[in-house]
């Protein structure tokens, strides 16, 4: 065997071990065998393209794994997961910079336009747009998410025109490049401008939809890792980047389709300004407000109850007080199961992360459409700081969420409500479930009130 039959298998080896990695991750049980696959693939492909290239300097290299690792480990361990998505912004950010660093590296050392061949040059421009667009982008969804620029949606008059041109502008640098017919220059006005389209392309969208735009930037995160993949001749990045940039994709459409919204208008929409304009709220309707000894009566002399968890929970760290509520709860003989909702919280499986942080069996945590025919038989519903989830609003065709899937919570017969007030969640508009019949609203921060029930029902 040749080294090159060698390192080909093991690039082989690598890209099985990535696709199974990812399978894995499509469940909670086994999502953490699956990260632990997908890194040891990760490593096998660093060692092995290592050993084949002749390396100029080791130095340069462990520095650059020590670096590495040490602020990864710290970022893993400090990094709160209502900040997740910022993070991942950050990764994904990287690397299209990282891709785009790469295809520039290449230019200058072919020695510019005039040296590449076509396929050269067609594969250097992409990897350098993407990569560049990735990394401005991701960085003002970084700054929106972080709070360090406005979460509010930026427009300008001609916006739309005015990016459209600067992207028929930007492909015809990119066509004079490869084919070989621009000066060095156009090289340097192709990586700035396609920093400014990164820029201009997210900062028109709302703070509150950046987890999407995140995980549409993982995707392009691929594309340029990909593109950068044929710029060095390397099979392994090549698919690695394809399974990124497919893996992101189809996240991107699972949460377009949980919120009822087309990708198009997440991009254009202008929406969820950031909480500005809740819409009418509700006059002089009335609210049923009960406090932990009554809340802790309802739940506990019910046969079955069902947790509805929700961004506040997460905000709150209140998953071990649910967990205790839940201990406490079964110890009295009743059932309890949660609802998870595809987008509750703010990011996918953001639900099940922080309740298997809690140690809650996997089992009883069930699916929208499983749950769903089941609240109307359900006696009690426990939303914890929930909102747009179990919005019924949703069925009303002229309401902005008009569409959306959610939690039949409104069905059961008697729901508890658990938030700080009566303000609306993520789309900014007010919550006719609170102001039903059967609702009970128990006013308070999440981890207060659920360690309060917790003491309530043992009393019960
Ligand atoms: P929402 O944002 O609709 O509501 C959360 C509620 O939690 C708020 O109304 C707030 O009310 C309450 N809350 C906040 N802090 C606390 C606290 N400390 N204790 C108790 N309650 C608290 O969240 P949902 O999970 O219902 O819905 C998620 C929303 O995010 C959806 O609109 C979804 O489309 C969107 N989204 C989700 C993504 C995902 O992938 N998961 C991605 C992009 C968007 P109060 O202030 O009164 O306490």
């Amino acid at each position: 065997v040749t080294l090159t039959t060698a390192v080909e298998l093991a690039y082989l080896l690598s890209a099985v071990l990535f696709v199974f990695g990812l399978k894995k991750l499509g469940s909670p049980a086994s999502a953490r065998q699956g990260n632990a696959l997908a890194s040891s693939a990760m490593l096998i492909a660093i060692v092995v393209t290592l050993l084949e290239h002749g390396v100029v300097n080791w130095q340069a290299i462990a520095g650059g794994i020590v670096a590495g690792a040490l602020i990864g480990t710290l970022l893993a361990r400090r990094v709160a997961m209502t900040a997740m998505p910022q993070l991942v912004a950050v990764f994904n950010g990287l690397g299209g910079g990282a891709s785009a660093l790469v295809a520039a590296a290449e230019f200058y050392r072919l020695g510019g336009p005039t040296a590449m061949d076509v396929t050269g040059g067609v594969t250097i421009v992409l990897s350098t747009l993407i990569g560049a667009v990735t990394f401005s982008g991701s960085f003002v969804a970084f700054g929106k998410l972080q709070d360090l620029i406005t979460g509010r949606p930026v427009t300008f008059p001609l916006q739309r025109t005015f990016n459209a041109l600067l992207f028929v502008t930007l492909l015809a640098v990119g066509v004079a490049l490869a084919l070989g017919g621009a000066p060095g220059w156009a090289y340097l006005a192709l990586a700035g401008l396609s920093l400014l389209l990164g820029i201009l392309l997210v900062i028109p969208i709302g703070g509150a939809d950046m987890p999407v735009v995140v995980s549409l930037l993982n995707s392009y995160s691929g594309l340029a890792a990909s593109a950068a993949g044929f710029v060095l001749g390397n099979n392994l990045l090549i698919i690695a980047g394809a399974l990124v940039g497919a893996a992101g994709l189809i996240l991107t459409h699972l949460m377009c389709r949980a919120m009822n919204r087309s990708l198009a208008n997440v991009a254009f929409g202008a929406f969820g300004g950031g909480g500005g304009s809740a819409a009418a709220a509700s006059g002089d309707q009335t609210v049923r407000d009960v406090d932990a000894e009554q809340a802790a009566l309802v739940l506990a002399y019910a046969s079955s109850v069902v947790v509805v968890p929700g961004y506040g929970l997460a905000v709150a760290q209140a998953q071990h007080e649910m967990r205790k509520l839940m201990d406490v709860l079964e110890a009295r003989g009743v059932e309890v199961r949660f609802a998870i909702h595809p987008v509750a919280g703010r990011m996918p499986g953001h639900m099940n992360v922080l309740l298997a942080e809690a140690d809650v069996p996997y089992p009883k945590l069930l699916d929208m459409d499983e749950i769903n025919p089941e609240f109307e038989r359900t006696d009690a519903v426990l939303v914890v700081g929930a909102n747009d989830v179990v919005n019924p609003l949703a069925r009303d065709p002229g309401s902005i969420i008009a569409g959306m899937p959610i939690l039949d919570v409104d069905r059961a017969r008697s729901v508890i409500v658990i938030k700080r007030s009566l303000s609306p969640g993520f789309a900014g508009i007010d919550n006719p479930l609170f102001y039903l019949e059967g609702t009970m609203m128990f006013f308070g921060d999440a981890k207060q009130a659920l360690s309060d029930l917790v003491r309530e029902v043992k009393e019960a």
